[in-house]
């Protein structure tokens, strides 16, 4: 948490409602980011300050963990009870007793307390702090979720700076370890009856000290921006079902690992085969003939066609088994592909086929096969 927390309305900064989506938030940041955009306005130094806003509170409300802990600051602001930094009338002051641990759960753990005294930086915290997931969609075709493919997704949000490589620095110049707490980042600090544990004053909590911040991202280490992320999608994923990309979400802060990327997987229909669990199923149409003389026919699969014994006499609906040509598993069998033949009655006969056919239901028909229906 930082100060602008408390000044600034990130909602209204993006033009967007308190609870809107995250797609909402998204789409609202790209607008402004693309007008605001310093290249797009070069000498317009107040389109510099915009974008920066514009940056700093998609950061925050694209990320749900800061975004809750923005809105409970939020909270406290618009109802009065917390009037600022170095006020004297906030909830901490005035003969009121607020415990610690109150405080610290208020404003989402450790950390909070420190830099609502004014001890934190942009994003700062004490001691390691693992970075946020990332979450993206995948939609893939049919064939690409049951063969398995490699393939990219596009990612909005913090990751590592390009010009610092992640460090703060300038390019050339190095962070110093800082020299009031040696890289700890806190420093302890008795009040009253407490010892607390404080982010340290002089790297707020960094445990290093950057001279000379890189002019891309201040210091912060970190951007959002665009990356492209290739993924590995294992043969045979179901639609709706997630991919974990361990790393590849934003990076940690103070030391801490970067969070994950989470790829959500949508899988499109296939004209011909539909899945069920690990088995796919296919209807296949054969002729009277074929079914009352039975045939072999040619089932397609994802895997090149099979051939499929019918025997004669084969009723209309019948399923048959083709066992190990379902969808595949990362471990295992794979499933089998339920054949379902239907018997395919003509829309039209040759006036020659039609005196054959009613030949044939003279001679061997003459018995209904709804006789057992008689009641
Ligand atoms: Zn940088
Ligand atoms: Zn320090």
């Amino acid at each position: 948490m930082n100060k602008d927390w408390v000044d600034k309305d990130f909602y209204k900064v993006l033009g967007v409602a308190k609870d809107a989506p995250q797609d909402e938030i998204k789409r609202a940041y790209r607008k402004l980011a693309q007008k605001h955009h310093p290249d797009a306005n070069p000498d317009n130094l107040s389109a510099e300050d915009k974008f920066k806003d514009i940056s700093e509170a998609y950061a925050t409300l694209s990320n749900e963990e800061h975004r809750t802990e923005y809105d409970q600051v939020r909270r406290m602001v618009e109802s009065g009870g917390f009037q600022g930094f170095g006020g004297g009338s906030g909830p901490f002051t005035g003969g009121q007793r607020v415990r610690v641990e109150d405080l610290g759960d208020l404003l989402g753990g450790a950390g909070g307390l420190g830099d609502l005294f004014g001890f934190g930086r942009s994003g700062g915290r004490t001691g390691p702090r693992r970075g946020a997931d990332h979450h993206a969609e995948l939609h893939l075709s049919f064939e690409d979720a049951f063969h398995g493919v490699t393939t990219s997704v596009a990612v909005e949000g913090e990751a590592a700076c390009r010009r610092c490589g992640g460090s703060g620095a300038e390019p050339g110049t190095q962070a110093q370890v800082c020299p009031t707490c040696r890289g700890a980042g806190t420093v302890a600090q008795s009040q009253g009856f407490f010892s607390i544990s404080q982010p340290c004053p002089q790297c707020r909590g960094n445990g290093k000290l950057i001279e000379q911040p890189c002019s891309t991202c201040h210091g912060r280490g970190s951007e959002v921006r665009s990356r492209t992320i290739r993924v590995k999608v294992p043969a045979g994923v179901a639609g709706g079902s997630a991919i974990r990309l361990r790393g590849k979400g934003a990076p940690g802060s103070n030391g801490g690992p970067a969070g994950d990327l989470i790829v959500r997987v949508h899988v499109a229909r296939h004209p011909i085969f539909h899945r069920r669990g690990q088995d796919l199923t296919v209807r296949v149409p054969i002729t009277f003939t074929e079914a009352a003389l039975g045939t072999a026919i040619d089932v397609p699969t994802l895997n090149g066609p099979v051939k499929l014994k019918v025997a004669a006499g084969t009723r209309s609906g019948k399923i048959f088994r083709v066992r190990g040509r379902g969808v595949p598993r990362v471990r295992g069998k794979a499933g089998d592909l339920l054949v379902t033949v239907e018997v395919a009655v003509p829309q039209k006969l040759p006036r020659a086929a039609k005196k054959m056919l009613e030949q044939f239901a003279e001679e061997f028909e003459q018995e209904s096969p709804r006789a057992h229906l008689e009641v």
